[in-house]
Formats: C-alpha cells, sequence, structure tokens
C-alpha cells in the first residue's frame, strides 16, 4: 500500500472506468493509486458484466448452431450435448485471464493496487479496510470516485441467486432451468434470456414498457423483437409483476396489465430479474465530505467530471448518462485528462449502444423518432442483409442496416444496424458520424468484397440516392 505517501490521484473503484482513468493518469505522469474492494480488478463488466456473458452468449450460440444449423451446411453429428460445467468453466478462464491481465496493466504502469474497500475520512484522504483485514490511509491531492453501478430489484422481490436471479446468478446457473422468467426487456435481459433460450429452457420477458430496450430506432426494434420470438422466446410487454412467490418448489409471479385489468399467474423454475442498475455507493462515506448527489443517487459532476467537492471527480456508472463500459472510460480518459491540463472530450451523443444477442443490434446517433422530434427534414436509407452477398453465402441474412441523413446536407444523423455482427459493423458509422460524414462520403468509400460491410455502404447509397443490390 501507499502509506502517507502523497498520490497525485487516487481513483477508488477498478471497473472499466477506474481502471482505465487509473493507467491514463500514471501515463500522464500522476503519482496514482487505484483501490478495488472485490479483489479483482475489472469491475462489473469483466467479473458479473460484459466478459462473461459475451462468453456464454458465444458458447449458447455455438450449441444452437451445431444442433440447428451445421447440418444445411452439410456439417453433420450424430449427437450435440450441452457440458454447462464446461461452458462455465470457459467462461470463468476467460474472466480471471483478463482480470489479471488489467492487474499487469496497472504494474507496467506503475499504478499502485490496493485491495479494499476505501471510504473518504476528508476530500484528500481514504480509509481502506483491506482485503487482509487490515487497515491504511491513502492520501491524494485527486480523488476520482469510480465505484459503478450494482443490481436493482423490484419492491417485493427479493433476489436469492437461486431461484430468483440478478444478471450476476443469471451467469452461473448450475442446472438449465425448464422455464425461465426474465424480468425486463433491457439489454441484459435479453442477452441473458437468449443465452438460456438456446439452451433450452423456455423463456418468457415481462416488461412493463410497451417496447423492448427503450433506446432502440422503433423500426429496427419491431424486426428484432420478430426475430427474437421466432427463436422461441415469449414477450409479455405493458404488464406488471405484482408479487413473486418462490416457498414452493416453483416461483409463481403474479402478473397484471401495465394499464391495469385482471391479474394472471406465470409459473418458472428461475426468475431473472434485470430492471435496471443503481449507481453503487454504499460505504464510501460521500455524506461525510458532501458530496452532492441526485435522488436516483447518483453523484453530480460538470462538465470536466468534478463535484461540488474541490478535488474529488466521479465518472462512469456512478454518474448520470448512459450505464456502459465504453462509455466510463471515455470518461476516466477524460477526466484525468483534464486534471493534466489538457482538453478531454467524451462525445455523449455517439455513445454507441449494442446488444449481443443474434443478430446483434448496434446503433450510433439518434432514432428516427429523435429526428422526427427535432423537426429536422431527414431521409431515410435502408438495405436488408437478405440483399447482401455474405450474409447469403453464409445463410446468415437476417437484418438491415438503416441510416437516417440530414436531407438538406446529407449530414448523418443517425445509424442502427441488425446483423449478426453488428456490433464491429458499427463503428464504421461512429467513425463517420463522429466526422461529421455525409451518407455519400460512405456511400463513395470503397468497401470490400464481400462482405457485411458492403451493407453499410448500399444503406448509404440508398440514403442520398439509389442503391445497386436491391
Ligand atoms: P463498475 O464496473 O461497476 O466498477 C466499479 C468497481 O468499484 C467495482 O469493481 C466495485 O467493487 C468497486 N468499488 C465500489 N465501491 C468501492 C469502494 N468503496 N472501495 C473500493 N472499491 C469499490 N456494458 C457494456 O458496455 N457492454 C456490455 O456488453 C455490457 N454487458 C453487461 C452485462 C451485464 C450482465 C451487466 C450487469 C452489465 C453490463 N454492462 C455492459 C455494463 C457495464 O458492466 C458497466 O457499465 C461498467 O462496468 C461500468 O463501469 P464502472 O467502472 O463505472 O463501474
Amino acid at each position: 500500500a501507499s502509506g502517507s505517501d502523497e498520490n497525485d490521484v487516487i481513483v477508488i473503484g477498478g471497473g472499466p472506468g477506474g481502471y482505465v482513468a487509473a493507467i491514463k493518469a500514471a501515463q500522464l505522469g500522476f503519482k496514482t493509486t487505484c483501490i478495488e474492494k472485490r479483489g479483482s480488478l475489472g469491475g462489473t463488466c469483466l467479473n458479473v458484466g460484459c466478459i462473461p456473458s459475451k462468453a456464454l452468449l458465444h458458447s449458447s450460440h455455438m450449441y444452437h448452431e451445431a444442433k440447428h444449423s451445421f447440418g444445411s451446411h452439410g456439417v453433420k453429428f450424430s449427437n450435440v450435448e450441452i457440458d454447462l460445467p464446461a461452458m462455465m468453466a470457459q467462461k470463468d478462464k476467460a474472466v480471471s485471464g483478463l482480470t489479471k491481465g488489467i492487474e499487469g496493466l496497472l504494474k507496467k504502469n506503475k499504478v499502485t493496487y490496493v485491495k479494499g474497500w476505501g471510504k473518504f475520512l476528508s476530500p484528500s484522504e481514504i480509509s481502506v479496510d483491506t482485503i487482509e483485514g487490515g487497515n491504511t490511509i491513502v492520501k491524494g491531492k485527486n480523488i476520482i470516485v469510480a465505484t459503478g453501478s450494482d443490481v436493482k430489484s423490484l419492491p417485493g422481490i427479493t433476489i436469492d441467486e437461486k431461484k430468483i436471479v440478478s444478471s450476476t446468478g443469471a451467469l452461473a446457473l448450475s442446472e438449465i432451468p425448464k422455464r425461465l422468467v426474465v424480468v425486463g426487456a433491457g439489454y441484459i435481459g435479453l442477452e441473458m434470456g437468449s443465452v438460456w433460450c438456446r439452451l433450452g429452457s423456455e423463456v418468457t420477458v415481462v416488461e412493463f414498457a410497451s417496447d423492448i430496450v427503450p433506446t432502440m430506432d422503433s423500426e429496427v426494434r419491431k424486426q428484432f423483437q420478430r426475430s427474437l420470438e421466432k427463436q422461441k422466446m415469449k414477450f409479455k410487454l405493458k404488464t406488471k409483476v405484482v408479487s413473486v412467490d418462490s416457498s414452493g418448489d416453483s416461483v409463481k409471479l403474479t402478473l397484471e396489465p401495465a394499464e391495469g385489468g385482471e391479474q394472471f399467474v406465470l409459473e418458472a423454475d428461475v426468475v431473472l430479474v434485470s430492471a435496471g442498475r443503481i449507481p453503487f455507493t454504499e460505504g464510501l462515506q460521500l455524506e461525510k465530505i458532501g458530496v452532492e448527489t441526485d435522488k436516483g443517487g447518483r453523484i453530480l459532476v460538470n462538465e470536466r467530471f468534478a463535484t461540488n467537492v474541490p478535488g474529488v471527480y466521479a465518472i462512469g456508472d456512478v454518474i448520470p448518462g448512459p450505464m456502459l463500459a465504453h462509455k466510463a472510460e471515455e470518461d476516466g480518459v477524460a477526466c484525468v485528462e483534464y486534471l493534466a491540463g489538457k482538453e478531454g472530450h467524451v462525445d455523449y451523443d455517439l455513445v454507441p449502444g449494442v446488444v449481443y444477442t443474434h443478430p446483434e443490434v448496434a446503433y450510433v446517433g439518434k432514432t428516427e423518432e429523435q429526428v422526427k422530434a427535432l423537426g429536422v427534414s431527414y431521409r431515410v436509407g435502408k438495405f436488408p442483409f437478405l440483399a447482401n452477398s455474405r450474409a447469403k453465402a453464409i445463410d446468415d441474412a437476417e437484418g438491415i442496416v438503416k441510416i437516417i441523413a440530414e436531407k438538406e446536407s446529407d449530414k448523418i444523423l443517425g445509424v442502427h444496424i441488425m446483423a449478426p455482427n453488428a456490433g464491429e459493423l458499427i463503428h464504421e458509422a461512429a467513425i463517420a458520424l463522429s466526422y461529421g460524414a455525409s451518407s455519400e462520403d460512405i456511400a463513395r468509400t470503397c468497401h470490400a468484397h464481400p462482405t457485411m460491410s458492403e451493407a453499410v455502404k448500399e444503406a448509404a447509397m440508398a440514403t442520398y440516392d439509389k442503391p445497386i443490390h436491391i
């Protein structure tokens, strides 16, 4: 531990916001300490979020393909089985390899790593109850709070991580549930629902709102929902969970229409509560130094990530904004760049969103509804993957590219992609938007053939002119 040596920067939390801020701070020449209570770095994202979910999404997709698609490609098996413990072990191996990698990066950049629970004694002093059981005081000129977020439950539902699980429990089930009810149709619920649906669970998604993934362009969302329904996922939208009874062998959910009406019961073996996440500041003693938060508990910061207390900053899931790992990382870099007297920059209008189901859905910029609401005149160009040669060649052609551009200038305002690899394809659009490109700029950029990216080019052509292949 760093003892009484004063740091330039202390980061509380070793998630994607915190560890990235710590590395960048050290790279900028700051004496830096990162405090993490979990015992491993990478935060929610690496330990119980982005990474383990993608590992299981990939493994379950392989099983599903082997079972349902390989045959049509002439690859025959006599028997396809799931070895769930092996699947979980591969996920755990991915997580532990990556968390150790981050520890190596901190070391390489000479960031002091203190394992323990940090709490404010003053705006420049953190007391850490270390994992080994001791206590140490870490002092610093600037303190960055990157304590992230935690699972949110719903009134009347107690998460036991066995029959009623959060995403953390859903990443580590020891058996494939026959019936899984997912409460909340955000991206986490749909991703975890997909995993278990592919492995054989009957999955029903219950959502209070009238739509799944509210941040998605509604035209793409409709196609996406249809696709999930084809995969046998069931949806009960505009439905409220009244109570959950897990006292018997199965779990009984009492539901009612969101607008009121007759109650009904849905039975499940496992219920996944994925109704959002809440900022995590427990035991941090923010109140002791008077850091202001909003009603939801998020730490309030200005455009330079400074809280109301001089020398105290906050980034990532614990402040307002999209609760995404890449956004937390951007915050972390910009925050320490400001501390170094540089001009940090995060464009919150251009944070891509990705749902890693199959097909994936990815988007950047504005939805058509948002553009309409702004009263801007616009054009839309679309191109279906059914007309994309690569997608047809590999028989994975469900999806669409949709580009929205300002009518007058042709400047791209938003791009929405549903495709097997939409999460990768979206970055061409992200760059285009960040450079203020027009749809014609994309359309006149030579794209390699045969690639899925050609669908982006064709959608761009369709925006300002006509596509070739449809
Ligand atoms: P966190 O990752 O939550 O890290 C905060 C860290 O601070 C934690 O490790 C915590 O232990 C530590 N900490 C808290 N308080 C203290 C304290 N007092 N002292 C010391 N340490 C402390 N985002 C994506 O972009 N893509 C995805 O695919 C994706 N998938 C997800 C899937 C799931 C199932 C979940 C739950 C989340 C997913 N997310 C995804 C969201 C992503 O995990 C978060 O947005 C991201 O982790 C936020 O980073 P952060 O650094 O702000 O906080």
